[in-house]
This record gives structure tokens, C-alpha cells and sequence, in this order.
């Protein structure tokens, strides 16, 4: 922006108005919007071993800090009549945390389903579904959300069609497990006219029991003869989603996430979702290639991106087009491995794209200036994108470090590392992703593997530029748990390769400083400093110091992104102490 814009923004600011005696221009008014008074206020922005800079006063004015003390009442002189004043000494005020790799939209989808990932045993899980029906209008469909497992559950099995009647009688009930299982309850099953006569489609079950009637269950292209009957959601209430799932989010003391799979139709979700204040939280957007379906080809989908306005680096500090996203592997079930799975020696997964073939398509949209992050968990999926990613550079020696990203690199071995560093390309690691599919990841990969996974201290220590995430809804979104499980290595089945652990600041760093600066953000967040955007999350707990155990479940009592609280179930900024 010029300086005459500046100017002339400046000379149609209205007057003072927080304070009558104030005759200052408002953008020369030195009374802040809000001035926080706290225990411990960690800016993150030393990159060594602890916060070396840390303060007990902040204050906010037009969305930016324009105050930082070591004194408790050294921003006081900042208080006016309109300011907000948080002033408690309890509290721990860190910079708000990134989810480099998250799914917003997924879980803005789920975000009116059952939430089932906590449930312990069968009648939580049950008693979760009652008290749902017991708000919904008789007929209408209750749904689960599918990121929970029955191995979860005491009982360690599904309910069954007459459990979820016995809690639901007047609604059809659908219970999603991960994306290839179903289960109804009878009135669903009526619902969907399936009988003891109904053929199953091609590649698809239906689960009968010894008198042949359907269970209930269904599995993989079956599940579609229940899905259909549920009502497609209207674009407003997928804007209804992406406002509870964001706000989610914020409640966990995150305040950017980037949502790593996007569909080229779901960008006027996320512009509508900004334009009517639905985000609470900063978002950049992965756009996603070939999703469920055939792999595009590359030139017209870049041309069907361009047609709709989508172009790289499009949007502003709130929504923005991040890149483009390819997987080039699977998860658990069929990563592509180097060395066999141990529940199945014969197979080692399998690439979804060749090299050659991934060098083109994503060589084509960095020419086209887009970035590309590459999903790839299994080490024979890290090299061969690595060999892709080199090609690429090979032929645009000056393409920029940070453009072309390892998203998750699960198995990364010493050489794959070491030429990740050298090519300047970035990894998203999701610690909760670990922690949930460890269960899993031991039967299929072996223990010696799984303890591999993420190896935090070797990417540190060469170097890597790294940034922390969730994979949420397939990992928990929880920013305290992922520090906690970056630092002890723990999981449901033991202590994972702690010889990978990072510090809790380290693990704290890839969630806000290391993650604004993969952002290119670290200019204006990411740490809490003059002239930074007030993206701030306030703890009864002080996360870099209380008891490590602590972290998990530790939730912010307020969250502000932008200078407005977006998670603040006490009331601490409505209520604001006025000043005296
Ligand atoms: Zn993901």
C-alpha cells in the first residue's frame, strides 16, 4: 500500500472514541483495546533451549500487540475507558498454535455427528447416542463421526443393531467407523428396505446372522445402500460446519491450521465460510489432486483452478490458497514400505504415483508458481518423492526452499533426511496421528518400526525445518497433547522410540514460531512481539513448565485470534475488569 492510501485511511479515522478527554485521531490513540495482566506471558521468540523472553503484561490495539512489559502494571497507562482488562495472575499467555496439517473441512462435515473418539466403553458410547435422540425429532437421521475404533471400547466390539434400538427407537441411527464401516439400527434398515433378500453390490458386504436377516453392518461399497438416504447438507449448513469445527479448534488454543485437503469445489466454502466471520481460526488451504477418483490431468486441472479465481498464494492474512496436495502412499493399511508389512510378508504396499509421473504433474504447478506438499508415510514413499522432488529442482535450480514439502514422512531414514534438508524441503509431523494409529501401526508395520516414526530429534538436530499438526480428524486435535506426546514418545501401547523425543519448548516452537515461519508468516505471528498480530491463547497451567502429565487435556480458558476473543467460556474478555 502507498503512502498516500495510508494517509488518506488516516485522515477518515474518526476521533478518539474510548476515552471523552482523548482528542487524539484514533490512529494516534495511545488507549489499547485490551490490556492483559498474567502470571507468565511466553513470547516463544528465543529459539533456544527455554523462553529467554517472557513478559507479564501485553496490550492490544487494532488487532496488533503494541505492548509488551516485564511489569505487571507496566501497560496500565495504555487503559482507557473502552479498554478490556484481563488482569489475572494465574494465568499463562503463549502465542495461539498452528495444526500445519489438519482437516477443517472433514471435520466441519462431522461437526454435528456423535463424537465418539472418547468413549471407554459400550454404554458411554450408547448413552452418547440417548441423549442425542433425546434432542432430535422423531425420524430423523443421528449419525456418528467415524475417527473412533471399537478396539477403544472395554467390550472391544461394535454395538449391535438392537443396542442402538434399545437407545434410539424413533430415529434411524448410523454408526460410521473409519470410511469402510457401517452400522445401522432397524429403523435405518428399514429405512434403506434392505431384507434377508437384498443382494450385497460388488465389493461390498452385508453382514447376516445364522437366519440370514441382516445384522445391520455393512462394509466398503455396501455402506452406500445406507448413505444415500441421508440428506446432502445445503452450503449454509456446511458454512454452519466449518463454523463449529473451526471454533473447535480455537478452543484448544489453536489460531492457524492448514487444511491439507481441499477439494477445488470446496475453496467457495471456505470464502464464504471467511466472508461471514465463520473461521475462528486462520486457514490455509491445500488444494487436493485427484482425491477419491482418477488423477487429472495436470494442465486442465490447473486451468479449472485458474477459471475459478484459485491462484497460489491467493487471499489474505485469514484465508489463503497454501498449494496444491498430492499423496503419493496410503496410511497404516497399505503405505508403500521398503521392507514388507509384518502382518503380511509379501506385501509392501504401493506407490500411487510413479516418480516420473509425480515430477510432471507437480513440476508443472511449481512452474505455474503453486507450492505442493506430498503426503508420504512409508519410506519407500519418502525416497521416491524425494527422487521426484529433486527432479523438479534439477530442472528450476532456483525453485525457492519451502516449496515443495514431505507432508508426514513417517519413516524417514538417515539419507532421506539428509537429503531433505539439502533441497530445503519442509515436514509436517503429527504426533496425535502416532499416538491414535499406534495400535494399529504395530500390528501391520511391527513395534521396531512404529517406534521409528517421526524421528523429531535427528530432523532437529539436522537441520530440518520442521512444524507440528494433528491430522485432525484422524488424529485427535489437541495442540497440549501433541506437545506432551512429542516430549515423552508416550501411546496406548507404550513408550515409542524416546531416543526421538524433542524439549516441550522445541515441541511448543513447531506449533507457533517454527510453524508461522513455514507459514511465511513469522513476520507477523508466531510469537508474541511488538507490532505482531494478538494471536494468543491464556492457561490455568503454565504449558512450558507444569508437570508434564499435565498437558494432556490442558485447555486454554480464553483464545484470541486477531484481537477478538474466539473461545472464551468464562467470559474473561466480556467481563473485563473496568479500570478505576
Ligand atoms: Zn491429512
Amino acid at each position: 500500500m502507498g503512502s498516500d492510501a495510508s494517509r488518506q485511511s488516516r485522515a477518515a479515522m474518526p476521533a478518539c472514541q474510548r476515552e471523552a478527554s482523548c482528542g487524539a485521531m484514533d490512529d494516534d490513540c495511545r488507549h489499547a483495546d485490551m490490556v492483559i495482566k498474567a502470571g507468565t506471558i511466553h513470547s516463544m521468540a528465543s529459539a533456544g533451549e527455554a523462553d529467554a523472553r517472557s513478559y507479564r503484561a501485553m496490550a492490544v490495539r487494532d488487532r496488533r500487540i503494541v505492548a509488551l512489559t516485564a511489569d505487571h502494571d507496566g501497560a496500565d497507562d495504555l487503559i482507557g475507558d473502552g479498554t478490556v482488562v484481563v488482569d489475572d495472575r494465574g494465568l499463562t499467555v503463549l502465542p495461539t498454535f498452528d495444526d500445519t496439517h489438519t482437516h477443517l473441512i472433514f471435520a466441519g462435515r462431522a461437526a454435528n455427528d456423535v463424537q465418539m473418539a472418547d468413549a471407554k466403553d459400550l454404554g458411554e458410547f450408547l448413552g452418547l447416542i440417548r441423549r442425542r435422540a433425546s434432542s432430535t425429532p422423531g425420524g430423523q437421521w443421528i449419525r456418528t463421526a467415524s475417527n473412533w475404533h471399537e478396539l477403544q471400547l472395554a467390550e472391544r466390539r461394535m454395538p449391535t443393531r438392537q443396542e442402538l434400538d434399545s437407545v434410539a427407537p424413533d430415529n434411524p441411527v448410523l454408526v460410521k467407523r473409519g470410511g469402510h464401516n457401517d452400522l445401522v439400527n432397524s429403523a435405518g434398515l428399514r429405512l434403506a428396505g434392505v431384507t434377508a433378500q437384498t443382494q450385497a453390490p460388488e465389493g461390498g458386504v452385508i453382514e447376516r446372522d445364522a437366519a440370514g436377516e441382516p445384522t445391520g453392518r455393512f462394509e466398503d461399497s455396501a455402506i452406500a445402500l445406507v448413505e444415500q438416504l441421508l440428506p446432502a447438507p445445503s452450503f449454509e449448513e456446511q458454512v454452519e460446519g466449518l463454523r463449529l469445527a473451526s471454533a473447535g479448534y480455537a478452543a484448544t488454543g489453536i489460531g492457524a491450521i492448514r487444511d491439507a485437503a481441499v477439494n477445488p469445489g470446496e475453496v467457495a466454502l471456505l470464502r464464504a465460510a471467511r466472508d461471514q466471520d465463520a473461521l475462528a481460526v486462520r486457514t490455509q488451504a491445500m488444494v487436493i489432486v485427484g482425491f477419491a477418483g482418477p488423477k487429472p490431468v495436470m494442465s486442465e486441472f490447473l486451468d479449472v483452478l485458474e477459471a475459478d479465481g484459485t491462484r497460489p498464494g491467493e487471499g489474505d492474512e485469514w484465508l489463503r490458497m497454501w498449494g496444491l496436495k498430492f499423496v503419493i502412499d496410503g496410511g497404516v493399511e497399505n503405505a508403500a514400505l521398503d521392507q514388507p508389512y509384518a502382518n503380511r510378508p509379501d506385501y509392501r504396499g504401493e506407490l500411487q504415483w510413479e516418480v516420473g509421473e509425480l515430477a510432471e504433474a507437480a513440476g508443472l504447478a511449481v512452474r505455474k508458481g503453486w507450492k505442493v506438499g506430498v503426503h508420504a508415510w512409508g519410506d519407500h514413499a519418502v525416497h521416491a518423492t524425494l527422487d521426484a522432488f529433486e527432479a523438479i529442482v534439477h530442472d528450476r535450480p532456483g525453485t525457492a526452499p519451502g516449496t515443495l514439502v514431505l507432508e508426514h514422512a513417517g519413516l524417514a531414514r538417515p539419507e532421506q533426511r539428509a537429503r531433505a534438508v539439502a533441497l530445503g524441503v519442509p515436514v509436517t509431523i503429527q504426533y496425535p496421528l502416532l499416538y491414535g494409529l499406534s495400535p494399529a501401526l504395530v500390528e501391520y508395520w511391527g513395534r521396531e518400526r512404529t517406534a521409528d516414526i517421526f524421528p523429531l530429534r535427528e530432523w532437529l538436530d539436522e537441520g530440518a525445518v520442521l512444524s507440528a499438526g494433528s491430522d485432525y480428524p484422524n488424529g485427535k486435535c489437541d495442540a497440549m497433547a501433541s506437545v506432551w506426546g512429542m516430549t515423552t514418545r508416550q501411546s496406548p501401547v507404550g513408550v515409542l522410540g524416546p531416543g526421538h523425543a524433542i524439549t516441550r519448548y522445541e515441541a511448543a516452537r513447531l506449533h507457533t514460531a517454527d510453524a508461522a515461519r513455514f507459514a511465511g508468516d513469522e513476520q507477523i505471528r508466531g510469537t508474541l512481539a511488538l507490532g505482531m498480530l494478538a494471536d494468543f491463547a491464556a492457561y490455568r497451567a503454565d504449558p512450558l513448565t507444569c508437570p508434564i502429565d499435565e498437558l494432556r487435556g490442558l485447555r486454554p480458558v480464553l483464545t484470541v485470534v486477531g484481537g477478538r476473543p474466539r473461545h472464551d467460556p468464562h467470559g474473561l474478555v466480556a467481563g473485563g475488569t473496568p479500570p478505576t
